[in-house]
C-alpha cells in the first residue's frame, strides 16, 4: 500500500528530520511545491518528494544544488 501523507505528517517530518519549518497549510500531492522556511530565515519552495528523498532540506543558500558528490 502506498503511503499518503497528510499535511500534519509532513509538518512533523519536516520538524523532526530537518531544521526547517513547514509554512504550507495544505498538501495536494507529491507534485505540489511546499513552502518551507529554512533555519537561516529564508523561505523556499520544494516538493515533498525532493525534500524527503533527495535530502533537499534547506534553502538554496544553505544547501546549493549539486550535480555530483
Ligand atoms: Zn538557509
Amino acid at each position: 500500500m502506498k503511503k499518503r501523507w497528510t499535511i500534519e505528517e509532513i509538518k512533523q517530518f519536516v520538524e523532526t528530520q530537518s531544521d526547517s519549518k513547514l509554512l504550507s497549510t495544505e498538501y495536494h500531492g507529491f507534485s505540489q511545491k511546499l513552502e518551507l522556511q529554512c533555519e537561516c530565515g529564508n523561505t523556499f519552495e520544494k516538493t515533498f518528494t525532493k525534500f524527503k528523498n533527495k535530502n533537499q532540506r534547506k534553502c538554496d543558500v544553505c544547501q546549493p544544488a549539486k550535480e555530483s558528490r
